[in-house]
This record gives structure tokens, C-alpha cells and sequence, in this order.
């Protein structure tokens, strides 16, 4: 869907479907840079990363293994419950390898946090992060991420794999939701 589709629910469009793919591309191209003659495997996670990852995976110009965890974190809302547990863990064995975890967003950076550290723990040769967006007012955890796409106020935001109750993850472009949408 367009954010023309779901107007009413939106209070802006941030980035438009145009903007995304422009970006992402230059994550890409900045990724295969770095990552010239190495072993990677990038890590989604569901299922918000769905969309960064296909379109991140599909602009890399170097192999790339594709793999995906998921965790929980969040209720239904748009609050962090604080609790990080896998639900999905990853296929690949990443002992040697390089990681990149990919990720629309980091808000209070708790997921990601946890994550790194928990896939640290397998003796990977590194693990970077790769983030469409994040919230810098909202962070809690230290959290590093090598890739940004934007930094963005901290409102709740959907499209591009951003859901709000499942919703809106089809949105084409990313948007602010309407508090009256959740109110
Ligand atoms: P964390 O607070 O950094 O742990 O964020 C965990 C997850 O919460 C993200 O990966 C998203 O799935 C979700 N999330 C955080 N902020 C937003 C938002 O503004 N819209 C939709 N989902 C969000
Ligand atoms: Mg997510």
C-alpha cells in the first residue's frame, strides 16, 4: 500500500518509498566496501526487518548469506516491555564469520543490545549492526550501529516493516501514525 492508501492514519510521510530505496542502496554500497573479500552473514530480524533485508540484500553486490532470528521484546503496543527472548534462533553457525544484523529500527536499543552480545557469544569474527532508522531520544542501551539510514524524533512510526498491530507493515513508504489511531 501507498501512504495514499491509509492518509487518514498518518499525521506525515517521512520517507517516501523513493527516499527509502535511495538509501538503502547507499547502505549497500557502503557495506560491500567493507566488507570486500569476507565471509557475511547478514542477520534479519522478524519480522520488522523483512523489507530492509530484501532490498539491502538485493543491492549488495558481493555474496551474502541470508539469515533470520526472532525475538520478542514488545507487546501489541508502542511501548518496550524490557523482556528479550528467542523465539527464532539463527540456521547458520557463525563462528568465524562476520555478522551484520539488520534492523529497521533501534528506539530504547534493548533488542539490539541483547542481541549483540547474545551473538557475541558464539565467537563470531565481528558483529556490526545495520539500522534503517533509529531514536536517538529514546535510546536506554548502549548500542553501536555501524549503518544508519536516518536518525528520527522519537514518535511512533509505521511502513516498511514498522507495524502497529500488525498493521501498516505493507506500507510502502514510512510514515508518522496519527495518535488518534491508537488513542
Ligand atoms: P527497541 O526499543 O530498540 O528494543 O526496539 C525494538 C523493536 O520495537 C523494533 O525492532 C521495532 O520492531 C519496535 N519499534 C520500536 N519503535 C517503533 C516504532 O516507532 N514503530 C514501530 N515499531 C517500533
Ligand atoms: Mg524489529
Amino acid at each position: 500500500m501507498h501512504a495514499s492508501d491509509v492518509a487518514d492514519d498518518l499525521v506525515e510521510v517521512l520517507f517516501t518509498e523513493e527516499q527509502i530505496q535511495a538509501r538503502v542502496a547507499e547502505l549497500a554500497a557502503e557495506i560491500d566496501r567493507d566488507y570486500e573479500g569476507k565471509d557475511l552473514v547478514i542477520v534479519g530480524v522478524l519480522r520488522g526487518a523483512v523489507m530492509i533485508m530484501a532490498d539491502l540484500a538485493r543491492s549488495l553486490k558481493s555474496h551474502v548469506e541470508m539469515d533470520w532470528m526472532a525475538v520478542s521484546s514488545y507487546g501489541s503496543g508502542t511501548k518496550s516491555s524490557g523482556v528479550v527472548r528467542i523465539l527464532k534462533d539463527l540456521d547458520a553457525d557463525i563462528t568465524n564469520r562476520h555478522v551484520l544484523i539488520v534492523d529497521e529500527i533501534i528506539d530504547t536499543g534493548l533488542t539490539l543490545s541483547w542481541l549483540t552480545s547474545s551473538l557475541r557469544s558464539r565467537g563470531p569474527a565481528s558483529v556490526e549492526i545495520a539500522t534503517l532508522l533509529r531514536k536517538p531520544e529514546a535510546l536506554q542501551m548502549p548500542v553501536t550501529a555501524r549503518y544508519v539510514g536516518w536518525d528520527i524524533p522519537n514518535e511512533f512510526v509505521v511502513g516498511y516493516g514498522l507495524d502497529y498491530r500488525e498493521r501498516y507493515r505493507n506500507l510502502r513508504d514510512i510514515g508518522t501514525l496519527s495518535p488518534a489511531v491508537y488513542s
